[in-house]
């Protein structure tokens, strides 16, 4: 069965800071790096020497880049990683093609791409615009690579899209079977879930998973992934058919609850 690795293989080896805050795959598995926070291209492309001796050191032949979206913390070292290792498929949305805002992309999927596999299984690409409106998610292998958008507890800043284009992805995410393994593209699981508890004071779900959160983290530990049952029960950004979270905010209608807690968690508070 294939495997992901991850969410800090490479960043624990290399002791680098790593800038491709996507999945790769790797012969059979899926490494999954997480970096620094925001990284401009040329810092990101001076650490992908970094990585690309890592890979070597541990003989094994990266064979694709897929890319979320473009912010340069997600697709920084795409460049500097294949002038290292040669060129190889480098996948990203047909609108972040047109913009031409992913380095090095070979090729545009989506939601009409058939015949992408991972360790010869189907791999589903869901467009979820919101964050951006190139972003994508990758669906395989029983777990889901969500880039921006839905992060474990929390989702992502609605930059280019529309808070209903947000919700809607969000929607799109929420639908995957409950056992779906999630990988965001970054690890913000503590903080969203404080934000969660002055939303849902009383959940236990979400105290519950508050407290194994930082402990996790106090161990030096990542929460990613985490598991989509849990997203339903604790993430208020999937929740606005919860009557705890309508009471809470005082409002029923969908995208307003939205667009209400993005731009309080926007603000720091609700
Ligand atoms: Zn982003």
């Amino acid at each position: 069965m294939p495997e992901f690795l991850g969410p800090l293989p490479l960043a624990e080896q290399v002791a680098a800071k790593i800038l491709v805050r996507q999945a790769a795959t790797i012969g059979e598995r899926v490494f999954v790096a997480y970096g620094s926070h925001s990284v401009t291209y040329r810092e990101a492309n001076a650490r992908a020497n970094r990585v690309a001796n890592a890979l070597r050191a541990l003989g094994v032949k990266l064979v694709g880049i897929w890319c979320t979206h473009h912010h340069p913390d997600h697709v920084g070292g795409v460049e500097g990683i294949v002038d290292a290792l040669g060129a190889m498929p480098v996948l990203g949305s047909a609108y972040d093609a047109r913009e031409k805002r992913i380095p090095r992309q070979t090729d545009a999927v989506g939601e009409q791409t058939t015949g992408l596999t991972w360790a010869g299984e189907p791999v589903r690409v869901l467009e979820i615009p919101g964050h951006t409106l190139g972003a994508i998610a990758y669906v395989l292998g029983g777990a889901v690579f969500s880039g921006d958008t839905l992060f474990l507890a929390g989702c992502g800043r609605v930059f280019e899209g529309t808070m209903p284009q947000m919700r809607a992805s969000l929607a799109k995410l929420r639908a995957l079977p409950e056992s779906t393994r999630v990988y965001p593209g970054h690890e913000y699981t503590v903080k969203n879930l404080e934000f969660a508890a002055q939303g849902e004071p009383e959940s236990a779900a979400v105290k519950a998973r508050l407290d194994d959160a930082r402990a996790r983290r106090a161990r030096g530990e990542p929460t990613v992934p985490g598991v989509m049952s849990d997203e339903l029960a604790t993430n208020p950004f999937l929740r606005w058919q919860a009557p705890t979270v309508q009471q809470r905010i005082g409002l029923t209608e969908p995208d307003a609850i939205f667009a209400h807690l993005r731009l309080a968690k926007d603000r720091g508070s609700l």
